[in-house]
């Protein structure tokens, strides 16, 4: 046995440094509202994401439910059931019906294809995800988008730093949402951020996110408090500087999993996209069924007793879960692609600080169930 392994072990900046800060803080005495940490970490953040506009969030999930309200979105949203819960729950907390639509059998993104049927008179947007930091088909999803008049809100939870051919996703869309929490590939241990290139968008997003305040006396509109604090904007610069290590620490990790897993049979993974620049942010494999069976938990269960904490991103399916299984977009029998992915995949760990023992260690794990199993 050897010690125990999560899927995943949050990037820390240098405690030196970020004491440094925190004298700053102490000396300030301004903890929040806008501080001279916030204002250069949004600039940072923009700056490094190649966005023309940058809000902070203190976490992903407001950054959602601020960016659909912003756009003054109303009556159903066409989204992806395989994403992390938050994704639909930010919707649902719009007052909006989601509406599930299947995914594509290759990348697990929304499957453009199968969009178009699902539009009705009440669409007023889609919210596609860019999972495991692998990107949608923007192109096509845009298309639709703009034959039917309809937003399109990229949840970029999982997708810090991807550019395709050069131009960074956060300029796709009509913005593009992020996730800072602890378990995310770049992390402020909880925050978040709405990018997107409309000037007058992001005065919108900043008063609804600061209840309202456009000055001390006027208060514009229904907001609630959504700040990002001045010592996680201290921490998150910290940690700007040290991203492009760690995900090159990753692709490393990344590159052993794939040597090692290349020839086991029924294990699927995959491989990086020609002209993306990846981040590596999760390490998911499909486990495919043997006649008939699903073998997935019994790995995943096999892993667990030698110490190897996986996790079943994303199952169930946000379409599965009671707040959402009536709705008629969730019938699996509309669903087929991402119920069957959603039975297949486990997330094996990936961070930067994995070793590549550990790395070989999972692998033979996984290499002696298979040869058990299959
Ligand atoms: C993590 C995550 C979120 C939510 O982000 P938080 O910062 O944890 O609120 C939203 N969507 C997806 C796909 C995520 O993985």
């Amino acid at each position: 046995m050897g010690k125990k392994i999560f899927v995943t072990s949050p990037a820390l900046p240098d405690l030196n440094e970020y004491q440094k800060f925190l004298k700053k803080i102490w000396d300030s005495g301004q903890l929040t509202n806008n501080g001279p940490f916030h204002s250069e970490f949004e600039n940072r953040i923009q700056k490094y994401l190649g966005a023309k506009q940058c809000s902070l969030f203190c976490n992903g999930t407001l950054a959602l439910i601020i960016g659909i309200k912003a756009l003054r979105l109303t009556g159903e949203i066409i989204t992806t059931p395989f994403s992390f819960v938050a994704t639909t729950h930010s919707i649902y907390w719009n007052d909006i019906q989601p509406v599930f639509c299947d995914i594509d059998s290759e990348n697990f993104n929304i499957d453009p294809t199968k969009i178009e049927a699902l539009i009705t008179n009440k669409t007023s947007a889609i919210l596609p995800v860019h999972v495991y930091g692998y990107p949608c088909d923007t192109s096509s999803i845009q298309e639709i988008a703009d034959v039917y008049g309809l937003k399109v809100i990229y949840d970029a939870a999982h997708a810090f730093g991807v550019k395709i051919n050069d131009e960074p996703i956060a300029n796709l869309g009509d913005m593009s949402i992020l996730s800072f929490h602890a378990t995310k590939v770049f992390n402020s241990v909880e925050g978040g951020a709405i990018v997107h290139s409309d000037p007058n968008l992001k005065k919108r997003i900043d008063y609804l996110k600061n209840f309202g305040f456009a000055n001390e006396t006027t208060i514009v509109g229904t907001g609630i408090n959504a700040k990002l604090n001045e010592l996680l904007s201290a921490f998150g610069i910290l940690q700007l500087d040290k991203f492009q290590n760690e995900v090159d620490k990753r692709k490393t990790v990344a590159e052993a999993y794939r040597s090692f897993l290349e020839n086991l049979k029924g294990i699927k993974f995959f491989y990086d996209c020609e002209g993306v620049k990846h981040n590596y942010s999760y390490f998911p494999i499909r486990v495919e069924d043997l006649n008939g069976k699903n073998l997935r938990d019994e790995l995943y269960k096999y892993l667990r007793e030698n110490d190897i904490y996986t996790r079943r991103y994303f199952f169930p399916l946000i379409s599965q879960i009671p707040a959402y299984r009536n709705l008629p977009s969730a019938r699996p029998e509309n669903l087929p692609v991402a119920e069957k992915v959603s039975r297949q995949i486990l997330a094996l760990p990936i961070y930067g600080n994995l070793e590549l023992i550990e790395v070989e260690r999972i692998c033979t794990l996984i290499e002696s169930f298979t040869k058990k199993r299959i």
